[in-house]
Order: C-alpha cells, then structure tokens, then sequence
C-alpha cells in the first residue's frame, strides 16, 4: 500500500504554489494523497513567516500533532518546509522534537529524498542550503490545487530589502525564470483545463527573460495572450515604481488580462515610506493611479496596508486613510506591524507604536475601507457581469460563488457542474466583501469537465 501525504500551507500564494509543487513531486515518489493527518504517513507544514500570526499557525499545529502521536498512533514523519525553515534551520528542531525533516525554500526538490530518510533512520533532515540559482521545475509534475486557476511563478525572490519585509532573508535574491519554462507551464495548465492564469513574482512586473533580452513584463503578458485557451491572465504584485506606461497600455490592450491591479502601496505618508525603504513617494503613487485610471476607466484596485510600523505619527496615520479615501479600493490587506527576523526594521528601528494603538489604526483603516467597498458594490446592482465559476460555496453546495475580471466575488444559486465556466450573472443584491446575483436569462450554462484539486489544504490567503 502506498504511503499517503498531507501538505498543510499557511501564507501567501506564492506557498500555495511550492505546495502543488511539493505534492507532485510526492506522488512522483509513489505517495498518495491522505485525507486527514490520521492517515497520513508524512505531513508537511509548509510555512510563512511574513507575519507573526502565520508563524505562530506552525506552533499552534505541532502541538496538534503531537497530541496525535500521544494517541497511540504511529507518528507521520513530520516535515516543515517554507519561509519559518529557511529561517529558523535546525533550531526548529530543539524548538519541537517532532519535526523530522526542516527544507528551506530553495531545496523542495529534496523532500521525498529526506522525507525517506528520516523514516528509515529516525533521524531529523535539515536541508536549507541556497547553493545555486535553479529555478527550473519538471513540467507536468505538479499537482495544481485549484480547478480553474493556476499559479505560474515568473520570478523567486527579492532583491529590494524593504525594511519590514522577511522575503529577501527567506526566498532569496531575485531569479528569473525562463520565458520557454514559463509558457511551457501556461500551455500545460491550459491542456489540463485550467482557464485563469495567475503570474507569480514578489515584484512581477520587474520581469526580464533570461532566454529572450527584448522580452520585459508587458511582453510577457503579450506572449500569455497568445496561447489559445487562456481566458483570463492575472499577475501579483506589481511594484509601483515599475508600472510603466507600456504595463498600463498591455493591461487595457489585451482582452484576457483582467481589468484588477493588486498595488501594494502599505502606508499613504512619504515619510513613512521613506522608512520603510518603498523607493516610491505618496504623490507618485497617487499619479501612477490617476494615469491607469485615466487610461483603464474600469480598473478595479487593491493594496496592503502595514499600520503601527516604527515612528508612525498620527498624521502619518491620517495620511494612510486620507490615500485609501482618495484611491477607492475594491479591496485592502491590511496588518498591524510585526518585527521580523532579520529585517532592517527589527535590526535598527525599535517596535515603539504601543499595541493598543495599533489596533485602534487598523480598526479605523478597516471601517473606513469597509465602507468603500460596500458602497463601490452596491453600485454593481442591476449590472450583468462576467463570472469565472470557481466552487460551490462551504455552506450551501447550490450556492456557487466565482469572480468578475475585476476580482468581485459574486455568489448565486446553480449546479456544481458550473464550476470552470464564465457566465453572465445579473447582480441582485450586495454586501461589504461580495455580491449576490442569478445566471442571466438565457445563458448557455452546458457544463464542462474540470479536474479535481489535490492534497494540498488551503488555509490563509495572505499576501506580501
Ligand atoms: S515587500 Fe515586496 S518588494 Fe519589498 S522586500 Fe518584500 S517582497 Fe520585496
């Protein structure tokens, strides 16, 4: 009988991608899927550690897991891959003796060499060595999560070293993939029925192929455009300071990538962002906005917000509503400020905004945005839209819920066969976070097929 994995991500996209990753190169090695960690013979947390909430999930499920193997059980072989391994290394072993095997985040192509190891010998793994710049991956051996959508890394790692971010200690300097590999990815998520593309890069659009020198990010774009049965493309994140013009022109002149910018801004003062390291201005932000809204009228915006970073004052709080208020989002991520290992922040700026304060800005951020977005929804009703039906909602499996190219989730009554295809959808009513609606009258809705997910469970959706 086959040995079964269970990969358990907390974090942002581009975890929930090393997870597909980690799941088919396991069913490579012959494992199977398990459906719980009761039955699984190896599990893998695979970690983020850009937020202390995230971080403090893998102490929370070791301690699950231990009282598993407390229970008379034999033990899985546990594994912790991720950002918190890459950082952490073999501390994470004196921190728990449970953990078998810790990965860094550039070694995943070793896990079921020393997930086998550490179940013959019963001797803890540690691998989080960063020797070359590999960034290739084996086409067709991943196992994607999602029916209708698929992630597609462009580029690993950060070279700009903002001062609150633990991505460049954990994912390393910046490395770009190859333009073939890249559509080699697309072209396969396409034959397996995926009909979204998310590109993936902690600055995405700062993309120059290694294989192609004319080939930048707005290129690329224009390349994934190109390949028949790609119905929308989306990318995250972008870098404010390279939205370019010629990005601006592909994002309103190609008619599959979708009509939704994820523009992380994290404060709205120019002081702040000069601590902070973002290399952009409030005023430059707010033109680059005013020049993509003056050229995509219809653009639907999001961003993540940091409050509480060190030193902020409360006009550079008030600043940080005054740019959400005058931007608009659709919607925001938004964080108390946590230290982190390693940064610049935690080495030279002491964490000096008292809790209390912090949770007094972000409860104000969030109510003011709260309103933003009930009030850009409501305007929605009475309009059809189109939606990519991606699942059934957790509570009712009739209600069906998907998303507009602007990224609005709209919910409605339907088949789960639906799933995977792009319906016109008559909004009805609205609320703060999503929409509610019927299938038009007269939409084709013939079903399609489209593959189940894999072993990787979804937690968080957090983004850097
Ligand atoms: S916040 Fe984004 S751009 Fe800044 S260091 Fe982190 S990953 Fe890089």
């Amino acid at each position: 009988m086959s040995k079964k994995y269970l990969i358990e991500t907390f974090g942002c996209q581009m975890n929930f991608h090393d997870a597909e990753r980690m799941a088919g190169l396991l069913e490579q090695a012959g494992y199977a899927r398990a459906e719980s960690d009761a039955d699984a013979d190896l599990v893998v947390i695979n970690t983020c550690s850009v937020r202390e909430r995230a971080e403090d999930k893998l102490y929370t499920r070791l301690g699950e897991l231990r009282a598993l193997a407390q229970d008379g059980r034999p033990a899985p072989v546990v594994a912790v891959t991720g950002c918190v391994a890459q950082q952490e290394g073999e501390a994470l072993l004196k921190r728990s003796a449970l953990v078998d095997v810790v990965l860094g985040t550039q070694r995943l192509k070793m896990l079921p060499m020393l997930a086998a190891e550490a179940a013959e010998r019963r001797a803890p793994q540690v691998d989080i060595s960063t020797p070359y710049d590999d960034v290739s991956f084996p086409l067709g051996v991943m196992r994607r999560s999602d029916p209708v959508r698929a992630w597609v890394t462009i580029i690993e790692g950060c070279n700009d070293f903002c001062a609150f971010c633990v991505v460049p200690y954990t994912r390393g300097h910046e490395r770009m993939r190859a333009k073939a590999d890249i559509l080699a990815d697309v072209r396969e998520a396409v034959a397996t029925g995926r009909r979204e593309v998310q590109l993936l890069g902690q600055i995405v659009n700062h993309y120059q192929a290694p294989d192609d020198e004319r080939c930048d990010f707005p290129a690329l774009l224009e390349a994934v455009h190109e390949i028949p049965g790609v119905e929308r493309i989306r990318f995250a994140s972008p870098h404010p300071r390279h939205c370019s013009d010629r990005l601006i022109a592909a994002v309103r002149d190609l008619p599959r990538v979708c009509k939704h910018l994820h523009l992380p801004v994290q404060s709205g003062s120019t002081t702040m962002l000069a601590r902070m390291r973002r290399r952009h201005t409030r005023e430059q932000y707010l033109d680059l906005v005013g020049r993509i809204r003056a050229a995509i009228p219809n653009i639907q915006l999001s961003t993540d917000m940091i409050v509480g970073f060190p030193g902020e004052t409360e006009a550079e709080f008030e600043d940080t509503l005054s740019l959400t208020a005058a931007v608009g989002y659709h919607s925001i991520f938004s964080f108390k400020y946590s230290e982190r290992p390693n940064t610049l922040a935690a080495r030279r700026l002491p964490d000096d905004v008292p809790e209390a304060e912090k949770t007094r800005r972000i409860v104000a951020l969030q109510q003011l945005q709260r309103g933003i977005q009930t009030r850009l929804l409501a305007g929605t009703v009475g309009q059809t839209v189109d939606v990519l039906v991606d699942g059934s909602s957790r509570r009712r499996a009739w209600e069906l819920s998907g998303r507009t190219g602007g990224n609005t989730v709209v919910n409605f009554p339907g088949d789960p066969s639906w799933v995977g295809r792009t319906l016109p959808v008559a909004v009805k009513r609205s609320g703060p976070h999503s929409v509610w609606g019927e299938v038009a009258a007269g939409a084709d809705v013939g079903a399609p097929a489209v593959e189940a997910g894999t072993g990787v469970s979804e937690e968080a959706g957090e983004r850097c």
